[in-house]
């Protein structure tokens, strides 16, 4: 048997019990015949709370320096599980983000994995250690402590998979799996068994906060087979593959929402300006993503550009958009009551009609729609945040998506 990558999430690892548990799972793969590389988050919110620290002593922390403080909360998961399994008896080492291997480009907060230099893990794992690596954390070329943003556990996960060609690579967390709805908002969602990487990543990316995207997309890119369970039960969980001859008959897999984002409107902008050009190059300088995008001729020979941005990029994108030229002219607003609501399936691809189905569906229950987006396999739609819920729940009893396939 092989390699496999497991990876536990601050929940997992909350607390000396949490701890001692994860510990004798990983044990009980390696008596299985694996070799494992475990891979864990700061416990808890330990994240938050190290930057609630940071915060409290400056509105603007130098990032080299936040990326400094916020490695240490993963550091503490690593050398304390490294100890529990050593009180099973078994060999195990733990490893920062530096020391194994796994290179960054320079982008404090928000690197991007460049490379994994898997000679430590490997030399590690053949001396028969367990081998424990820091997650959400790197190095640059120029040695520097950098981190992958929020979540980015996962990606360390999936990219240490991905360069030791592990046989897979176990995501545990604190839910039974990928469902289509967050059943927290509808009760009767149904755990999907499996799901396909286009529908993952999208599901990701739309806010089902259960890995982050990039690391669907490493996993996509790399074809490392993920296997989403939890950490408490032996629930089978959800596997995340290439899926070629998934059944198309259902149209849709699954509703995400993303309460995280808000909606910047320009108005008035004169005709003769590229007004697109201008706003997106200006942001992607600051590394501010932009999502639903919506131009149209406001009349009067002036442009209107409505958009979102995360909640928690906002206050900076106003702030970039106020210092553009001829932003004097414009009448700029915001609106953070907004959230996205998205139907996600490659069955899409080939059942036509399914954007209607939706607009039809939240018309019935006179939610409005401000702003639409589509790829192939998927539909959102920008609509008030305190219709959030009932839009999701509509969606998915509209798509019939509690029902087994
Ligand atoms: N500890 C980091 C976070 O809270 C990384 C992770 O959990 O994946 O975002
Ligand atoms: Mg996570």
């Amino acid at each position: 048997m092989g390699i496999i990558v497991q990876k536990y999430g601050g929940t997992s690892v909350d607390g000396p019990e949490r701890i001692k548990n994860v510990a004798a799972r990983v044990c009980r793969s390696v008596d299985e015949g694996h070799q494992v590389v475990v891979v864990v988050s700061a416990q808890g919110d330990t994240t938050d709370s190290l930057l609630e620290m940071a915060q409290a002593i400056s509105t603007r922390p130098p990032k080299r320096e936040l990326d400094m403080l916020l490695a240490t909360g993963e550091q503490i998961s690593i050398a304390l599980l490294a100890m529990a399994i050593d009180t099973l008896g078994y060999k195990a080492i733990s490893l920062t983000g530096a020391q194994g291997g796994i290179m960054t480009d320079e982008q404090h907060t928000k690197a991007k994995i460049r490379k994994v230099n898997a000679e430590r893990i490997t030399a590690e794992l053949e001396r028969g250690s367990i081998v424990i690596v820091a997650g959400f954390q790197g190095v640059t070329p120029g040695n520097d402590i950098t981190t992958l943003g929020r979540g980015g556990s996962d990606t360390t996960a999936v990219a240490v998979a991905a360069a030791l060609d592990a046989e897979i690579c176990e995501i545990y967390t604190d839910v039974t799996g990928v469902y289509s709805a967050d059943p927290r908002i509808v009760p009767e969602a149904r755990l999907l068994p499996q799901v396909g990487y286009d529908e993952m990543l999208e599901l990701a990316s739309l806010g089902a906060l259960i890995l982050q995207p990039r690391a669907v997309e490493v996993a996509a890119i790399y074809g490392v087979p993920l296997h989403v369970r939890s950490s408490f039960t032996e629930s089978p969980g959800t596997i995340v593959r290439e899926v070629e001859d998934m059944e198309k008959a259902r149209s849709v897999t699954g509703v995400a929402y993303d309460d995280n984002c808000a909606q910047i409107t320009i108005i008035g902008v004169p005709e003769p300006v590229n007004i697109l050009r201008l706003v997106f190059a200006a942001l992607a300088r600051e590394g501010i993503n932009v999502d639903m995008i919506v131009k149209t001729s406001g009349g009067e020979s002036t442009t209107t550009l409505s958009f979102t941005v995360q909640r928690s990029d906002l206050d900076a994108a106003l702030e970039i958009i106020h210092h553009l030229n001829g932003a004097d002219q414009w009448e700029i607003t915001a609106n953070e009551d907004v959230a996205k609501v998205s139907i996600v399936g490659a069955g899409m691809m080939t059942n036509p009609g399914v954007a209607a189905a939706m607009f039809d569906v939240l018309a019935d229950e006179g939610v409005p729609v401000e702003l639409v987006t589509t790829s192939e396999i998927k539909v959102s739609c920008l609509v008030p945040r305190n219709r959030l819920r009932e839009a999701v729940t509509a969606c998915h009893s509209r798509f019939c998506l509690s029902d087994a396939e």
